[in-house]
């Protein structure tokens, strides 16, 4: 059985989403693969008539500063973004997230785009670029758009565009400014599982007082979809860091979290309790959490 007939290799964006057209809904784009072809191996997704690699598309590797904003390609790989100075200076969360990925093969060829676009609840670089603010670039044959990351997914493995006649071109963010800071954690089984048990990335914005002037949490799985926790971040804004602030803000984060227990992870009882330790070390540990 062939899991594919053609492998196309487009040069553009124009070219790819052409192809995607003529394919009429039995053509697929990849990039890494990592995700795609274990979901055609394994059944979970059924054969197509063509691969559309958009690895070779200049447009999608650029990662750049313009003004006040950082532009990263869907088509970087992982370790393209771990090396990347500019990202290292204002996207801390998304390096490090994007160095837990996998091991270095899977990090070589995996991109932030595909990551994204499988649009998992606990993808870590769609975690790390939900804390970063960031828009993602979707280009159809006749136009393109920007959407909020928050608005980029409509459950597991749904986004919020059409696979079949879009691409996803490249991410948006603000470039990182004096008193904020950004930062990725997770907990994982030790061997076998892709998928964190529980994630976390955190954009904050302290006074030089150490007052929480804004802040932006993404947690996953916390639900169908990557989650930014508002209420939390609400709890939290204006309010110093102590051990007071911050059983609040567990008490706000387990209200708006939907754990559940995964077969082959966790159970909902052991994420709840990872909720309160990774709250408190993006604040140094303090916290409920402490002496744990
Ligand atoms: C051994 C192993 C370990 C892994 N570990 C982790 C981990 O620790 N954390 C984690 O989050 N993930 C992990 N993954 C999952 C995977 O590696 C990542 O999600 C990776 O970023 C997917 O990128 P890709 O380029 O390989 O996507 P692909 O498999 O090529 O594509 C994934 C999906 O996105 C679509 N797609 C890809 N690019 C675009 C685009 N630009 N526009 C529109 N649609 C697009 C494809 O059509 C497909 O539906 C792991 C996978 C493996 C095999």
């Amino acid at each position: 059985m062939n899991y594919w007939d053609q492998y196309l290799l487009p040069n553009s964006i124009d070219e790819a989403l052409g192809m995607l057209h003529e394919g009429k809904g039995s053509a697929k784009v990849i990039a890494g693969g990592t995700d795609l072809l274990l979901d055609i191996l394994q059944s979970r997704h059924p054969a197509v008539d063509a691969l559309i690699d958009i690895t070779r598309i200049p447009e999608m590797q650029v990662v750049e500063r313009a003004y006040d904003r950082i532009y990263v390609g869907g088509g970087t790989t992982h370790n393209d973004i771990v090396a990347n100075p500019l990202l290292q200076q204002n996207a801390h969360c998304l390096v490090e997230a994007s160095s837990l990925i996998g091991g270095n093969q899977v990090r070589n060829v995996a991109t932030i785009g595909g990551n994204v676009a499988h649009a998992l609840p606990a993808g870590d670089g769609s975690i790390a670029l939900l804390a970063l603010d960031a828009e993602a670039e979707i280009a159809s044959r006749t136009s393109r758009r920007w959407i909020a990351l928050e608005d980029l997914f409509l459950g597991p493995r749904k986004p919020a565009f059409e696979p079949s006649k879009e691409i996803l071109v490249r991410f948006r963010f603000p470039v990182l400014k004096a008193g904020e800071s950004t930062m990725f954690q997770r907990v994982m089984r030790p061997q076998g599982v892709a998928i964190a048990i529980l994630n976390m990335a955190t954009w904050t914005r302290k006074s030089v007082e150490g007052i929480i002037e804004d802040i932006r949490i993404a947690i996953g799985p916390a639900g169908p979809k990557p989650l930014r926790a508002r209420k939390t971040e609400q709890s939290l804004r204006g309010k110093a860091v102590n051990e007071g602030t911050l059983s609040e803000a567990v008490e706000a984060l387990l209200e708006e979290t939907r754990l559940r227990t995964s077969p082959h992870r966790a159970t909902r009882a052991y994420r709840k309790h990872l909720l309160s330790v990774l709250l408190g070390r993006q604040f140094g540990n303090i916290g409920p959490q402490r002496g744990r």
